[in-house]
C-alpha cells in the first residue's frame, strides 16, 4: 500500500515524487507465462533462461575441406604437396562413418562433425582434387561439392585444432544463459532457439485500457460537426502502450459528465485491466470529471506535477474485489500533455509491470545543447519538444564538448501543448530545469531520444 504522496495540496509535486509515487503503487510485476519464441520477442524474461544443450554440441568442421590427421601434412607446401587417400564424406547433418587413418582424409562440410581421430580441418581452397595415382583431376580449391575424388593434394601444413569448432566453446550446457529481467531482443531470440529452447517463461503483457474523454472528441470516421476533433489521444496513447510493452484494449470516448466516466470504468474493471489511461478532464473546469471518479471507484494518490506541458497529471488506483490492482491515469487532453505524461509516468509503470528493473524504467539520458532562446514556466520542468541539427550523412551534430546540437520542433510555436504537428516530427526531449525562467541559446540541456530505450 501506499500512502497518498501529498495531494491535492497547494505544493506542486516533483517529476521523481510523483513518479516514485506510480511505481511504489505496483505491488509486482505480472505473473509469468510461457510464450514460444515466435511471441516472445520485446518480453521480459521472468526467470533466469538456461541452455537446453552445449553449442556446438559436438566438435565440428568450421570450413568446407577435408578432415585429416596433422602429422600427415606437416611437410606440405605449394610446390610439393601432401597426396591423401579419400576413404568417405560427411556432410552436415549425417553422423561420420568412418575414422581418419593415417594418410587419409575424409571430406567434411562446414558444421558436420568431425570423424574420430581427425586433428584438423584442411579447407578446399588449400586442396586439389586427384585420382588414385595422385595426378590432379580437377581445379585447386574447386572440390567442396562435387563427386568425390579417390585421393586428394594438401599444399599447405596445418595445425592440430586448425577449423575445428569444440564442442561447447559457445557455451556449455544447462547454464543460464540470460538473467531474469532480460529483455528480450532478436539475438537473445537467437541464443534461446540455438541452446534448444522452444519456449521462455516471460511476464505477461500488462493490460492498458485507453479511454478518451470530452464532449467534443469524435471516434475515428465520425464527423466533426460544427465544434468536433477528431480523437488524437485513444489512438496515440494505445500506440505508446504497445511500444512499451503494454497490450492495449480500447475503452472508447466518454462524454464529460461522471456518470458516463464512472460507468465506463466500472465496466473496464471487470476486464482484469492492470491499469486505466484517461484522457482528458483531469484540470480545474466544471466539466473535469475524472478525478472525481477516481476518487468514487477507487483512492486519488496524487494530482498536479510541476511539469510542463502536462501539470494536471492525476493518479489513483482501484483494489478490486479479486484482490488485484488497477492504476488510474488521468492525463491531460492536449495531446502533447498527454504523450509526455505518458513518457514520463505510464510508460515507466508498464515496464516495471513487464518485469523490467529498477534501473531500466526511462530512457537514457544524452547531452544537448540548444541553439535558440527559449522560455518556460517558471518553477515547473520543461520537457521541449525538439530535433538534432544533423551532418551531410544524418547523424546528429555533437559540439566540442559531444552535446548534440538541437532546435526545437516546429519553431518557437510548435511548443504549445496542442501541437500535434511539431510533436510528430520531435526526435527528442530536452529537459529545462523547474529553477530557470528563460535559456539564452548555447545553454546545455539533458536530451531524452524519443527513440532509445
Ligand atoms: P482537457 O484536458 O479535457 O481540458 O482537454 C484539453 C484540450 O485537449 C482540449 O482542447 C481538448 O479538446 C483536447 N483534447 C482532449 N481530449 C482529446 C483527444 N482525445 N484528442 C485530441 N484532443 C483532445
Ligand atoms: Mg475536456
Amino acid at each position: 500500500m501506499t500512502a497518498p504522496t501529498a495531494p491535492i495540496g497547494d505544493r506542486l509535486l516533483s517529476v521523481e515524487e510523483a513518479r516514485a509515487a506510480v511505481l511504489a503503487a505496483i505491488v509486482s510485476p505480472t505473473e509469468p507465462e510461457v510464450a514460444y519464441l515466435s511471441e516472445a520477442r520485446g518480453r521480459i524474461l521472468a526467470e533466469d533462461l538456461i541452455s537446453l544443450t552445449a553449442l556446438p554440441p559436438w566438435d565440428n568442421s568450421a570450413m568446407d575441406g577435408y578432415a585429416i590427421r596433422s602429422v600427415d601434412v606437416a611437410t606440405a607446401t605449394d610446390v610439393d604437396p601432401v597426396r591423401l587417400a579419400v576413404i568417405g564424406e560427411v556432410r552436415a547433418g549425417t553422423a561420420p562413418e568412418a575414422e581418419v587413418e593415417r594418410g587419409s582424409a575424409i571430406r567434411i562440410a562446414t558444421g558436420a562433425p568431425i570423424p574420430p581421430r581427425a586433428d584438423a580441418v584442411v579447407q578446399v581452397e588449400l586442396t586439389t582434387p586427384a585420382d588414385a595415382a595422385g595426378i590432379p583431376s580437377g581445379e585447386r580449391g574447386r572440390d567442396a561439392a562435387g563427386p568425390l575424388p579417390p585421393a586428394v593434394l594438401v599444399h599447405e601444413a596445418v595445425q592440430a585444432g586448425t577449423a575445428i569448432r569444440k564442442a561447447g566453446d559457445d557455451l556449455p550446457e544447462a547454464i543460464a544463459i540470460l538473467a531474469a529481467g532480460t529483455r528480450l531482443g532478436p539475438a537473445a531470440i537467437a541464443l534461446a532457439a540455438g541452446s534448444g529452447n522452444e519456449t521462455v517463461r516471460v511476464h505477461r503483457r500488462p493490460r492498458v485500457g485507453i479511454l478518451a474523454t470530452g464532449d467534443e472528441v469524435r471516434a475515428p470516421g465520425r464527423a466533426l460537426g460544427p465544434a468536433g476533433i477528431p480523437d488524437a489521444n485513444g489512438p496515440g496513447l494505445a500506440a505508446l502502450a504497445e511500444e512499451a510493452g503494454g497490450h492495449p484494449m480500447t475503452l472508447g470516448i466518454a462524454a464529460d459528465r461522471l456518470e458516463d466516466v464512472r460507468s465506463h470504468l466500472k465496466a473496464a474493471l471487470h476486464g482484469d485491466l492492470d491499469m486505466i489511461v484517461v484522457s482528458g478532464g483531469v484540470s480545474v473546469g466544471p466539466y473535469d470529471v475524472v478525478r472525481a471518479a477516481f476518487a468514487e471507484i477507487g483512492r486519488m494518490e496524487l494530482w498536479r506535477v510541476a511539469v510542463q506541458p502536462g501539470k494536471p497529471f492525476a493518479f489513483g488506483v482501484v483494489d478490486r474485489p479479486d484482490g488485484r490492482r488497477t492504476l488510474l491515469f488521468g492525463l491531460p487532453g492536449n495531446p502533447v500533455s498527454s504523450f509526455v505524461t505518458f513518457e514520463l509516468f505510464v510508460r515507466p509503470a508498464i515496464r516495471r509491470l513487464c518485469g523490467l528493473p529498477a534501473g531500466r524504467l526511462v530512457r537514457s539520458y544524452d547531452r544537448g545543447v540548444l541553439v535558440e532562446d527559449v522560455s518556460k514556466s517558471p518553477g515547473r520542468r520543461a520537457y521541449l519538444r525538439v530535433v538534432a541539427e544533423r551532418d551531410e550523412a544524418g547523424a546528429p551534430i555533437r559540439d566540442e564538448q559531444g552535446c548534440v546540437r538541437v532546435r526545437l520542433a516546429g519553431g518557437g510555436r510548435g511548443q504549445g501543448s496542442h501541437v500535434l504537428s511539431a510533436l510528430a516530427i520531435a526526435e527528442a526531449l530536452a529537459i529545462v530545469p523547474e529553477s530557470v525562467d528563460t535559456l539564452p541559446a548555447g545553454a546545455p540541456v539533458e536530451l531524452w531520444w524519443l527513440d532509445r530505450d
